[in-house]
Order: C-alpha cells, then sequence, then structure tokens
C-alpha cells in the first residue's frame, strides 16, 4: 500500500468517525475510488447514488490515462469537441490560471508526466529536459469556444488540481436538487459539508498533520462549505539525493513548489475555487500568498509552514478548534 493510499484510508477513517451519526436521520453512505483516490458520501435525507455516477461520469470525462476520455482524446489531437462538463471546467480552471497569474496552470502536465507522477515512475528530469518542457506550459495559450477546447501542437492539459472541486460543487448542485438535509462528502482530500448536521450545528472537517497523516492537527467547523487541502507529503518520492519532491510543481520553474510549506487548507462556497487555490497558494509560498488572500477575499485558509507556522485568515482562525494533544496557535492575517 503506498504512502498516498494509507494517508487517504485513515482520513476517510477519521472523518467518518467526525461526521457522526446520529439516531434516527436516515443516512445513505458509499465508498469507492474514483479519480485516482478514495471517496467517502454521507448524505441524510437522501440518496449517495446519484452523486456516485455522477463522479464516475466526470471520472471518465478527465482522466489523463484513460484513452476514453474527452482529456486523453484532446491531448492526442490537440483539438476536441468535449461534453459540457469538461468545457465548464476548463473555461472556471483557465479564469483560476489568470486569477493567481500562473501559479495555477492547467497545461503543466508535460512536467508532470516528466516527474512520473501520473506513471508512479518517479525520477527528476535533467535541467535540459525542464528547460524543453517549460516552454510548452502556457495556459493563455489554450482556447475554449463552445465545446470545443484547442491546444497548441506540444501542450497537454490536465484537471488534476480542480477536478474534485469541480465534482464536489456538482455533487453540492444535486444534493440541492434532491431536498437532502444534510452531507459530509469526502472526495480524497476535497470534503463538501452541506446542510445541516443532525444534532449538530456544524460540521467538523479535519486538517491533516502533515508530519503524521493519521492525525488531524483540529477542526474546521463549518457548513454549506468546501474544503480542500493541498499537501507536499501527498504523492511524493525521496530521490536520491536524499531530498523529498511533491506533484505540486511550480509552473514557472517545472520543479515541485519548495517555498517552506507544508499544506494549504482553503474553504470556500465553491469546491473548484477551493481546489484550485489549495494548489496555486502551495505553490505561491506563505508571504505571495497572503498578500493573494488580502487582494481577493472569497475565501478562508490555513497553512502550515515547515518552521511549524500556522497561518490563517480570521474567519478560518475563528471557526478552528485545535485537536487534543495540539498545541497550535494560528497567526492571523486578513
Ligand atoms: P491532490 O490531487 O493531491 O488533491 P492538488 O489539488 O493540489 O492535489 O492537485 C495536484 C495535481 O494537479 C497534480 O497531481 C498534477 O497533476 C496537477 N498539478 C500540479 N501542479 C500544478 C499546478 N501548478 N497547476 C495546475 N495543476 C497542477
Ligand atoms: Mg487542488
Amino acid at each position: 500500500m503506498t504512502r498516498r493510499i494509507k494517508a487517504l484510508l485513515s482520513l476517510l477513517l477519521c472523518t467518518a468517525a467526525l461526521s457522526g451519526c446520529s439516531a434516527n436521520q436516515p443516512k445513505s453512505s458509499l465508498s469507492f475510488q474514483a479519480m485516482d483516490t478514495f471517496m467517502k458520501l454521507d448524505v441524510y435525507g437522501g440518496s449517495a447514488d446519484e452523486i456516485k455516477d455522477e463522479i464516475l461520469r466526470l471520472d471518465k470525462l478527465l482522466s489523463v490515462t484513460d484513452p476514453q476520455s474527452d482529456i486523453y482524446t484532446l491531448n492526442q489531437s490537440k483539438s476536441a469537441e468535449v461534453d459540457d462538463v469538461t468545457a465548464e471546467l476548463a473555461r472556471r480552471s483557465l479564469e483560476l490560471c489568470r486569477a493567481t497569474d500562473g501559479a495555477l496552470d492547467v497545461t503543466v502536465l508535460p512536467v508532470v508526466e516528466e516527474w512520473g507522477f501520473i506513471s508512479g515512475e518517479y525520477k527528476i528530469p535533467s535541467a535540459q529536459t525542464l528547460n524543453s518542457l517549460l516552454g510548452s506550459i502556457d495556459y493563455t495559450k489554450v482556447s475554449v469556444t463552445g465545446n470545443t477546447i484547442t491546444l497548441p501542437s506540444d501542450a497537454k492539459i490536465d484537471f488534476g488540481a480542480t477536478a474534485k472541486g469541480f465534482a464536489a460543487d456538482r455533487a453540492v448542485e444535486l444534493l440541492k436538487s434532491s431536498g437532502a438535509t444534510g452531507a459530509i462528502l469526502n472526495l480524497g482530500g476535497t470534503v463538501a459539508a452541506y446542510g445541516q448536521k443532525p444534532g449538530s450545528d456544524g460540521w467538523r472537517v479535519g486538517i491533516a498533520d502533515p508530519e503524521n497523516t493519521a492525525a488531524y492537527i483540529g477542526y474546521i467547523t463549518c457548513r454549506d462549505k468546501i474544503i480542500a487541502t493541498s499537501g507536499g507529503y501527498e504523492r511524493c518520492f525521496e530521490g536520491e539525493d536524499g531530498k523529498t519532491y511533491c506533484h505540486i510543481i511550480d509552473p514557472k520553474t517545472g520543479l515541485p513548489a519548495d517555498n517552506g510549506l507544508l499544506s494549504v487548507t482553503v474553504i470556500s462556497d465553491s469546491g473548484t475555487l477551493s481546489d484550485a487555490l489549495s494548489t496555486a497558494l502551495f505553490v505561491m509560498g506563505a508571504e505571495k500568498a497572503a498578500e493573494y488572500a488580502k487582494s481577493c477575499g472569497d475565501f478562508d485558509f490555513v497553512m502550515l509552514t515547515a518552521d511549524g507556522r500556522a497561518i490563517a485568515s480570521a474567519g478560518a482562525a475563528q471557526s478552528f478548534t485545535p485537536a487534543q494533544g495540539y498545541d497550535i496557535r494560528l497567526e492571523t492575517v486578513s
């Protein structure tokens, strides 16, 4: 079992325990694998089935490795007519690439592949290889017209950084239209906390301890929010040089982001935004990320740094409770 799968399993188990289960509420629960991770859905007063079906449908459309998918086809032919949801995700992701000035860049795939993060055959690319691949990374050259997406001949696209958040948004739409009373949906590190938790004011969503991902440093209490965490501890490998390399890439250098952050958690009304920003702020590093948050305040965040700091927005600090045994003092910036 890989470290990532172990971490996700423990995350799911802990979320299950935290979400609790009150008497007298019909609960529909499903656990399954999709989007290269484990997912667990708990829906109160409604069914989890159609949410699972929608997530599996999105997974089939968005996979970079499934030859039947929209994204695989697009990466091969460089121009393709895609499903409505793929086109919508592409438009939304490109907006977020612009909004983060390219810290999020959906064309980073060739470099992600070169490091082996897709195949699992990890390697450190040579500076020369990275330099030549960097020329193909530029989200501004991707065009979406109606349902047609077009890429330059050397480019490849990947929505790995936004797909789970987007899936969470679709799931929330389904929860709303089905009339479910509440739900906690864990899409492998991206969690939708919807509606009423039976017998409680809010859902508690844990923030993993990057040093021991089976444990939480604390919890965010919230409802009707989507919380995404990007961590350097997920999908990483140790090179022969003894350094750890993680799967979040700085699109400007082609190197794994290494700005002194261990994890970034983003809390907002939109899953796509939370997912995109958890990745983008991780690339920016604490200082730039705090500046960015000041300039557009439609989200809350908690950033854990390698030197032991926990930096949070005022809103996140208000809803944060440290876990037992963790003496966490949040530094607030807003
Ligand atoms: P996770 O998949 O662990 O939830 P993220 O949401 O941070 O993590 O997404 C990371 C994935 O997105 C990587 O596996 C890679 O495919 C892709 N990616 C890595 N760096 C970037 C980046 N700077 N911009 C866009 N996508 C990225
Ligand atoms: Mg992300």
